[in-house]
């Protein structure tokens, strides 16, 4: 068994962005998403969720392990929640507001620390003058020894933020340092590995043929039941939503400065950002006013590909005279087979 060390901290766990994964469409074999059974796999760790978030509300998983050895990528669901060469997992948050306010890395399991580097900037690759990353694309991340021969690694970790010292035996939940934008990112995120014996497993299915596609047959996952089934698998999320008074993209989304709108703003925009959606989704997106007339709806056509995030919004110029008091409302869906796989709604008051 080997450790991962500082140098694997430096070359393992690289995190791709998440605007350009994309990928054709494949064939998916959804299955019950809400089941999750945990391994039964004799001295396995059981992991509790690395962060200090609530998936579904603050968190969302956003990357998955790449399963396939070839050129092309899929998850351990023969999804794309992933991608090429993807070696962990990756719970991103909803913005770098939430990252610079403090989320919290913990550790999800008990062990030793056997790494650590905290010496990188929180700078997004695609930063004007960003440094060079390549032979250090974890960023800030902690290493740890589970014993048993599972071993852990954390990236992209806040400059200044880790905790932990190499040597030191933490427990599970112990915080390790704050989620930062360090290393081959450029959105706020936590990259979490895994290794049994030195082989990366899948903490969603670390046992069962990697190809199989049939979540029935997934003898279960590393986490513990209730994460596993928080973090499950979700054929499309909406990540953010919300209103907007003038034109917005995933920057200023990202960026958490999505102008509010008022009653003479350029504009009014409802917007929802969603995540792993799969090719030939269509999304609608309505925004009614105060009387319950609509305004505006957005449908887009289908996708030719899967995304791993994409920004709709939908709305009209501010009227002569500015827009009534009132309360505005939007509904969104995701439409796959001709279902709703995906909905939702969400409001907002203009004074
Ligand atoms: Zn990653």
């Amino acid at each position: 068994m080997r450790a991962p060390s500082l140098s694997i901290l430096a070359l393992l766990a690289a995190c791709s962005p998440a605007a350009p994964v994309e990928s054709a469409p494949v064939a998916i074999k959804p299955g019950p998403a809400a089941v999750y059974y945990e391994t039964t796999l004799a001295g396995a760790p059981k992991l509790i969720l690395p962060l200090a978030c609530e998936p579904g509300v603050t968190c969302e998983l956003q990357n998955g392990i790449d399963r396939d050895p070839g050129p092309d990528a899929q998850d351990y669901r023969c999804g794309r929640h992933t991608y090429q060469a993807h070696n962990g997992v990756d719970i991103r948050l909803k913005d770098l507001a939430a990252q610079r306010a403090g989320v919290a890395v913990l550790a999800p399991a008990a062990g030793t620390v056997t790494g650590i580097r905290d010496s990188m900037a929180d700078i997004s690759v695609k930063a004007p003058g960003a440094p060079d990353v390549s032979r250090q694309m974890c960023g800030n991340g902690v290493a740890i020894n589970h014993g048993g021969g599972w071993t852990s690694q954390y990236c992209h970790m806040a400059l200044g933020s880790i905790l932990v010292r190499p040597g030191q035996v933490v427990s599970a939940g112990q915080p390790l340092g704050r989620v930062g934008l360090s290393g081959n990112t450029e959105y706020p995120h936590l990259h979490m590995t895994i290794w049994k014996d030195g082989v990366v497993s899948d903490p969603f299915a670390p046992q069962g043929d990697p190809q199989a596609c049939d979540p029935d047959a997934n003898p279960g996952g590393l986490w513990i039941r209730s994460v596993g089934q928080a973090l499950g698998y979700k054929r499309g999320v909406a990540l953010n939503t919300g209103f907007a008074g003038d034109s917005l993209d995933n920057l200023k989304l990202e960026e958490a400065q999505v102008p509010p709108p008022g009653p003479t703003t350029p504009a009014l925009l409802a917007y929802v950002r969603l995540l792993n959606l799969e090719g030939g989704d269509e999304i609608e997106l309505t925004l009614s006013g105060p009387d319950g007339k609509i305004l505006t709806t957005a449908r887009q056509p289908p996708l030719d590909r899967a995304k791993a995030q994409y920004l709709v919004f939908s709305g009209r110029k501010t009227p002569a005279g500015g827009w009534p008091a009132g309360t505005y409302s939007a509904r969104y869906k995701v439409i796959r087979g001709g279902t709703d796989a995906v909905a939702g709604a969400f409001s907002y008051s203009i004074k």
